[in-house]
């Protein structure tokens, strides 16, 4: 058996022979000819599959209220859709609507109305601030960066641990006036599986802030996305924010994306009465009411929030065995050598790699180089630019197993090899 020892503890001469080593596993794996991809947290067609049903709903096209879903109209959602997610989300029915497609929207939406109008309690819209800010939780979801940068809002990194952002940071941040708003990805956060604790979410909704009129985008995008038993219990930020004095500042966002069809599901905004009437208030303009068949076809399809829930567990049946391939993968590869650290998510839909600082970028040059496409280094950071180029997004939903564990013995390839080129100088 050969010892595994870390790689920096090696003589020169075992580096150059270590490094000897991968580069031959290396030019084996790009004589395999792979064509994987590991970029983006979609669906797979399997997990697809298990909503084919929907294909064939709704039957009839009345809800229990007999409004005919065909015609316009509804603008907050059908009734007892927004139920079903209320009592999901920890909300009352009227604190949720049931819109279209996608919660990016909603937020986008949200986002353009401070910009333009302000929020309830706004002395002014936020576009008429000298400089609009936002406390961004590092890793974080790529799009949320990329919407604040295209609206030219300035991002602040703060460190994301497993209990959420870094408070101490956060309670420093918000004593300055222009800071507007933070990100949150409560449950399993996006890339780093990290569940906000209730303390965490409790400082959040409670904390003293400059801005009368900050906000907490809570990214719920993946509340009922359980890969074990344990299921995390999403802190209740509207309840805890009202409690404390700050009923408008949680905005709250979810959406059946990776419940039902990525791009045919349905979103929910929920938030304090005031914040409903405030998006309802400029969505009138927008719209003449959202896509109600599609609504009643996801009331006939669930039947309830049970359902809901058994159906999640369909999706974790798929999804566990592929989370399981890449941990063990990394584990076989790297454990012991020193040179990189992930999650082990207990949801959601990525595992967080961080690998030898200043390594991330060739890690996924490497990996492009035999066929693997993984998400850009730094795409986790506003702006792309992970200061320590150290992190990696790896989302291993939408292969099928085999390609999952191919493509993570390949990456861990990649990892030594970068490694090894880095340390021998
Ligand atoms: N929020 C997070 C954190 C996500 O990871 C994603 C998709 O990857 C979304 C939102 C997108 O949500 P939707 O499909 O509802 O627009």
């Amino acid at each position: 058996q050969t010892t595994v020892a870390p790689l920096s503890s090696l003589s020169p001469a075992e580096l150059e022979a270590f490094l000897a080593s991968q580069r031959t596993a290396y030019t084996d794996l790009q004589n395999r000819g792979l064509k994987l991809d590991l970029t983006r947290g979609k669906p797979s067609a399997e997990q697809l599959d298990l909503c084919n049903e929907l294909l064939s709903l709704p039957k009839g096209h009345k809800d229990a209220s007999g409004t005919d879903v065909r015609n316009y109209g509804g603008l907050s959602g059908l009734p007892e859709l927004r139920a079903m997610f209320a009592d999901l989300l920890w909300v009352e029915p009227e604190q949720v609507i049931a819109g279209g497609n996608s919660s990016l929207t909603m937020m986008h939406d949200c986002l353009v109305q401070l910009l333009l109008h302000g929020g309830p309690d706004s002395p002014r819209p936020w576009s008429q601030e000298e400089t609009v800010k936002f406390v961004c939780p590092v890793p974080g979801y790529d799009r949320h960066f990329t919407m604040l940068a295209s609206y030219g809002i300035e991002m602040v990194p703060v460190a994301m641990h497993e209990d959420g952002p870094d408070m101490a940071a956060v309670r420093e941040l918000v004593k300055d006036p222009s800071v507007k708003g933070i990100w949150v990805v409560p449950t399993y956060a996006n890339p780093s599986g990290a569940v906000c604790s209730q303390e965490v979410a409790s400082e959040l909704a409670s904390m003293e802030t400059a801005a009368p009129d900050f906000r907490i985008f809570w990214d719920n995008a993946y509340a009922f996305h359980h890969l074990t038993e344990d299921e995390a219990k999403s802190a209740d930020i509207i309840t805890l924010a009202s409690g404390s004095g700050h009923p408008n500042r949680p905005l709250m966002f979810a959406s059946t994306s990776k419940i039902t069809f990525a791009g045919a599901g349905v979103a929910f905004f929920a938030a304090s009465k005031a914040n409903v009437d405030w998006y309802l208030g400029h969505q009138q303009f927008a719209s003449i009411g959202p896509d109600k068949v599609n609504q009643l076809r996801h009331i006939q399809f669930f039947g309830s929030a049970d359902g809901v829930r058994e159906h999640m567990a369909r999706h974790r049946a798929i999804l566990a065995p592929k989370f399981a391939a890449v941990d063990d993968a990394l584990t076989s590869a790297l454990s012991g050598r020193d040179v990189a650290t992930w999650s082990k998510p207990s949801g959601g839909y990525f595992v967080n790699l961080d690998v030898l600082d200043g390594t991330a970028s060739r890690v996924v040059e490497l990996a492009k180089g035999a066929g693997i496409a993984l998400t850009p280094a730094g795409a986790s950071y506003p702006h792309g630019n992970d200061p320590d180029d150290r992190n990696i997004r790896l989302a291993p939903s939408f292969p099928v197993l085999d390609e999952v564990e191919t493509a993570m013995a390949g990456v861990a390839t990649c990892v030594l090899l970068a490694a090894a080129e880095k340390l021998s100088g």
